[in-house]
């Protein structure tokens, strides 16, 4: 059964997107059967992996609303074991529309309940702003959290505030959930500002902390504009190399 794990943050900007996708390559490229979900509105998942907005069929909207069944809105990518359920504008309106129904922190863990069997791991990404029903789906549906995040000034704020919804969501509908790790992103390690906040960070969270941080490069913002993971994109690049330190490290993990 399916190891699902959200990649969250309040903060926009940080990674998640593109952290997602290059983990869900590279477990794909261990061998083990992928799918990456989006649940973000804005969601850019599907055409960083390569698949044309002309393919997509039904989105994480329709299965939300129980519109469509999960295996039928999931699209094989042309990489080695990695599928994507895309997501669409409209899911922003799921917000409104699950308000009322009784089940609705609960919508995504039933909708992937049927395809749960098919995967290894599935990598939801969650949308800014938090709290939302959107949110509570994703994390509601998971084993376990991943937060990107960058060393800069608002950061610990941010963290604090996505564990204080972590805990939240735990006790009010999944006892289960824990953290997976704090990963950092777009690092620069010439920055005083950023060292220190990494070294804040050690402090207060070693045993979660991803022991490689996510340097800033280049060739991981090129890369989705070619519909392509990193791996796949410049496999020599720092950030897939970074990338696959994060895996292998998940891997243990989980
Ligand atoms: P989020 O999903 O949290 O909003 P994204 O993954 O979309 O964040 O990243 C925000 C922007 O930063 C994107 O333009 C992305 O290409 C870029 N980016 C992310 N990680 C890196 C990195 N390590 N180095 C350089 N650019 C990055
Ligand atoms: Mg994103």
């Amino acid at each position: 059964m399916a190891k699902i794990i959200s990649f969250a943050n309040q903060k926009g900007g940080v990674g998640k997107t593109t952290s997602a996708i290059n983990i869900a390559a590279g477990t794909g490229l261990k061998g083990k059967k992928t799918l990456l979900l989006d649940c973000d509105p804005q969601g850019n998942a599907s055409s960083g992996v390569g698949i044309r907005r002309n393919r997509i069929g039904a989105t994480t909207y329709d299965i939300l609303i129980g519109r469509a069944r999960a295996e039928d809105a999931i699209i094989k990518t042309d990489y080695q074991n990695l599928s994507v359920l895309p997501s669409s504008m409209p899911l922003a309106a799921a917000e409104l529309e699950l308000a009322d129904l009784e089940d609705r922190a609960f919508r995504l863990k039933n909708a992937i309940e049927s395809v749960k069997n098919e995967y290894d791991y599935i990598f939801i990404i969650d949308c800014p702003p938090s709290l939302g029903m959107l949110t509570i789906n994703a994390l509601t549906a998971s084993d376990g959290v991943i937060v990107p995040m960058q060393c800069e000034y608002f950061s610990l704020e941010g963290l604090t505030q996505i564990l204080s919804t972590v805990k939240q969501v735990k006790r009010l509908y999944n006892p289960d959930l824990s953290l997976v790790g704090i990963l950092i992103t777009m690092h620069n390690g010439r920055l005083n500002l950023s060292v220190q906040v990494l070294d804040e960070l050690k402090k207060h969270y070693a045993d979660k902390l991803f022991s490689t941080p996510i340097s800033r490069n280049v060739r991981l913002s090129e890369a989705p504009s070619f519909g392509m993971p990193i791996q796949y994109y410049d496999k020599y690049s720092k950030g897939s190399s970074a990338y696959d330190d994060i895996v292998a490290e998940l891997l243990e993990r989980t």
